[in-house]
């Protein structure tokens, strides 16, 4: 046992002689940085040799939003301890930039080892484009969830045809500075990620170029929100549980919300740094396991309810119950003579959608995520062509260890045969071929290459 001195030491109770059967028993796993942690599912649960942890210990960024549910259930029903994760510690980020300041600090300087990931951030910091040139080679090793992202119109808009198709609207949002004396103005979280990628689409789509005929920037949600109030605001793409407060409080209607946009689309990620990805390479794959039990557990039905009441907690996301309802049983109110959605497969789903599995780090949605990168012109200089971006994802795209845990865990049925999904489909007709990225970028109207 002398590999493994902390499992020694945090109370896990090895059965004699189950060492010598090829398997150590785990009873009654008492986690001692999870809080409120039943570990339940943690009893009587065996962890062979091969597959035990190199260390208990890995500290998790998260942003207070639908996507880091899973990371949260895994922590609070037991899951991580499961697997013999007894110290994955999960910390609250204020925000994207904080999130990656802490990644390249890593957690042995006070930061963190990995976490939550718009995308195609991992990819970023691993060349170092958005990290002021420090390399910080990570790994993409799951997705999170699907949908829960929506564009957001204030109230001042309402009956303007600011809807999923903007085309009858076009006019309205073009002659802003010739009536309004400014440009139309619009928001997301972080720039040149998921929430940036989905309204420029969204607008370029209804034929409105999001670089000249509005301004997009990159504003805090609380202070969008209070610009959408008093009328600096005009649209905000953002994530549940916004969705349901800008109808509900009559700031305003959603236009679209993203599975709208691109029905079962990628979201938001887990990935880790390279080196400690390196140098632990069976308690990846534990993470890993934890998280796709969680993914499991919060698409159940059954156990919507009680999700709710763990991720608002004051200290996960700090929301009341009542706005993680509606959006965790698919139902939002749209607003602005829009009819209502109500269907489950609408709203943020984890482990299962209409095309398969959640969970699985599709490289060819990795290769979505650049091509549109290179589309809008990001980073021009550091990611110049398809080659690059191609090169980019087989680095770090780490399909290759979600499939082994998969394997290892039983899931074997929910694996996906290719790291392609194949053909994905928009609302207006747009088809990406990720084995012909250009010929979806030759398609594309407005773009800046
Ligand atoms: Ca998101």
């Amino acid at each position: 046992m002398s590999n493994f001195p902390r499992f020694s030491r945090r109370k896990f109770l090895i059965t004699a002689g189950a060492t010598a059967a090829g398997s150590i028993l785990l009873k009654g796993c008492n986690p001692p940085t999870a809080t409120n942690q039943p570990a339940v599912e943690a009893t009587n649960f065996e962890i062979s040799p091969e597959q035990m942890p190199e260390t208990p210990r890995l500290k998790l960024g998260y942003i207070p939003i639908v996507e880091a549910a899973a990371l949260v259930i895994a922590q609070e029903k037991g899951f991580f301890a499961k697997y013999g994760m007894t110290e994955v510690e999960l910390s609250k980020q204020a925000n994207w930039a904080s999130a990656r300041d802490n990644v390249t600090i890593g957690a042995d300087a006070g930061g963190i080892d990995g976490g939550q990931w718009q995308m195609p951030m991992p990819h970023l910091i691993s060349e170092g484009i958005i990290t002021n040139g420090q390399r910080v080679p990570m790994y993409v090793l799951a997705q999170l969830n699907t949908h829960g992202n929506g564009i957001a119109i204030t109230g001042i808009h309402q009956g303007q045809g600011l809807a999923l198709d903007l085309s009858n609207a076009a006019d309205y949002i073009k002659s802003f500075p010739a009536n309004e004396g400014r440009k139309f103005k619009a928001a997301h979280t972080f720039p040149n990620v998921n929430q940036d990628f989905w309204i420029r689409y969204w607008f370029a789509a209804g034929g409105i170029d999001p670089d000249r005929d509005i301004d997009l920037l990159a504003v805090p949600p609380a202070e969008t929100v209070q610009g959408m109030r008093n009328g600096s605001m005009d649209a905000f793409s953002t994530g549940d549980p916004w969705p349901y407060r800008i109808v509900a409080e009559e700031i305003g209607h959603m236009a679209a919300l993203t599975s709208e946009v691109w029905q079962f689309h990628p979201e938001e990620y887990l990935a880790i740094r390279a080196d400690w990805v390196d140098s632990n390479p069976r308690a990846t794959k534990a993470i890993l396991k934890a998280v796709m039990e969680a993914q499991q557990w919060c698409d159940r039905d059954e156990n919507r309810e009680e999700l709710v009441k763990i991720v608002a907690r004051r200290n996960y996301f700090n929301v009341p119950e009542v706005v993680l309802q509606p959006p965790y049983k698919g139902q939002y109110k749209m607003g602005d003579g829009k009819p209502e959605i109500n269907d489950k497969m609408m709203g943020p789903l984890y482990w299962t959608d209409g095309l398969g599995n959640v969970s699985y780090p599709y490289k060819s949605h990795d290769l979505w995520f650049l091509t549109e990168t290179l589309r809008w012109g990001f980073h021009r200089d550091q990611i110049p062509d398809l080659d690059t971006a191609q090169r980019i994802v087989d680095e770090v795209n780490r399909e290759d260890l979600w499939r082994e845990a998969a394997q290892e865990a039983g899931f074997v049925s929910d694996i996906p045969e290719s790291p392609s999904r194949g053909v994905e489909r928009f609302f207006d007709g747009v088809e990406f071929d990720p084995e012909n990225p250009q010929a979806y970028l030759n398609r594309l109207e407005i773009k800046r290459i």
